[in-house]
């Protein structure tokens, strides 16, 4: 058990409730805890929201090191908060921070942080049609000398943001460019450890595919540029001639909370569903013959976003002639059913606050 320390704020925040948008409005409190190799977790806090104050010689700004999580907090109908198997999102953390060196925290105390952050900021949690709070946590090696040497100083910091519905204009497919020169990841890695340094390295692709017109990439693997591995800042899912396929979790690729959920589903209604490699030429062949179906990404922000258009080697592919396929609503339907508390959870993936 932590013994979280509290100051609340003297001035509430005004609260926005439309447009919220994502990530750009946050709530009254934080989180932050310290850590060093001598003490510990030490300093569990909540304080007013403020920025922070760091060595400009502190670890994170000169190597990097920096992993997060990303969960909401839902609003249900009976007026109840819950979150969404946050348990998932602590074990990652951690797995994230074996990989980069940063400490681990005891699974409980992560949890409490989180818990009790948005049990005493319930009021920020919207209740329109698809908003949630968005919970933000991460964890920074703070060390303040530029030595290159393992990291004796942390800090664990949880925010919390306001935000609307990833679907304000409906459940639009988009459209997605297949990326052939840079990659995002090599197994061995930080692939499958959600640190800020993996979206560093995807910036370059992800805005030249903006300025032509596509909302993501399709990375391929780092090796061989041959495999499929994510969409974007999303796992991705395929159905080929009734196959629903993912890549297996080979190291390169984040293990999505989302889209282990969306196996589990599709297992649980009888679908067949395999986790394997994928190439790109099965893909491209598959699209030839008719018979790759659907494509969706799948991730906490969006839950699940269809794929209605690919674009490789200078030819575009239309993908169930741009429409959202019925898989993909099933699975839609189904998270934001349990999510939102609107369907019953028979999975227990619930956590009421
Ligand atoms: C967070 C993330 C995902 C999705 O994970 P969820 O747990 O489903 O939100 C997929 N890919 C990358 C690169 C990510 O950072």
């Amino acid at each position: 058990m932590l013994d979280i320390k509290i100051t609340k704020t003297e001035t509430l925040k005004e609260k926005i409730t439309s447009n919220l948008g994502f990530g750009r409005y946050f709530s009254d409190h934080m989180f932050m805890m310290d850590y060093s190799r001598e003490k510990g977790w030490y300093d569990a806090r909540i304080v007013p929201y403020q920025n922070l104050c760091l060595s400009p010689a502190a670890t994170v700004f000169h190597y990097g090191a920096e992993i997060f999580e990303g969960l909401k907090a839902y609003r249900r109908a009976d007026g109840e908060v819950q979150l969404f198997r946050p348990i998932e999102n602590v074990k990652r953390m951690n797995n994230s921070a074996e990989r980069l060196r940063l400490p681990q925290m005891p699974e409980e105390d992560m949890l409490q942080a989180i818990t009790e952050l948005v049990k005493l900021e319930k009021d920020w949690v919207p209740s329109g049609e698809g908003e949630s709070l968005y919970i933000r946590p991460f964890l920074f090696g703070n060390d303040d000398k530029l030595g290159v040497h393992s990291i004796e100083n942390a800090r664990f910091v949880i925010i919390t943001s306001p935000s609307g519905s990833y679907y304000a204009a409906g459940i639009n497919p988009v459209k997605i460019m297949i990326e052939t020169e840079d990659v995002r990841a090599v197994r061995g890695g930080t692939g499958y450890a959600k640190c800020g340094g993996n979206y560093a390295a995807s910036n370059r692709a992800g805005e030249i595919a903006e300025q032509k017109g596509y909302a993501q990439v399709l990375w391929l693997d780092g090796v061989e540029r041959k495999y499929i591995e994510e969409v974007g800042a999303m796992n991705v899912m395929f159905k080929i001639d009734g196959e629903i396929i993912t890549p297996a979790l080979t190291g390169s690729i984040l293990p999505g909370i989302t889209r282990k959920s969306c196996l589990e589903l599709l297992r649980n209604e009888g679908y067949k569903v395999s986790e394997r490699l994928l190439s790109i030429d099965e893909l491209i062949e598959a699209l030839e013959a008719g018979k790759l179906e659907e494509a969706w990404g799948c991730g906490t922000a969006a839950v699940v976003s269809p794929i209605g258009e690919l674009f490789y080697n200078n030819k575009t592919y239309i993908v169930n002639n741009g429409k959202i396929g019925d898989v993909t609503q099933m699975l839609y339907n189904k998270l934001t059913g349990i999510q939102w508390g609107k369907t019953e959870d028979t999975y227990n993936w619930t956590l009421k606050i």
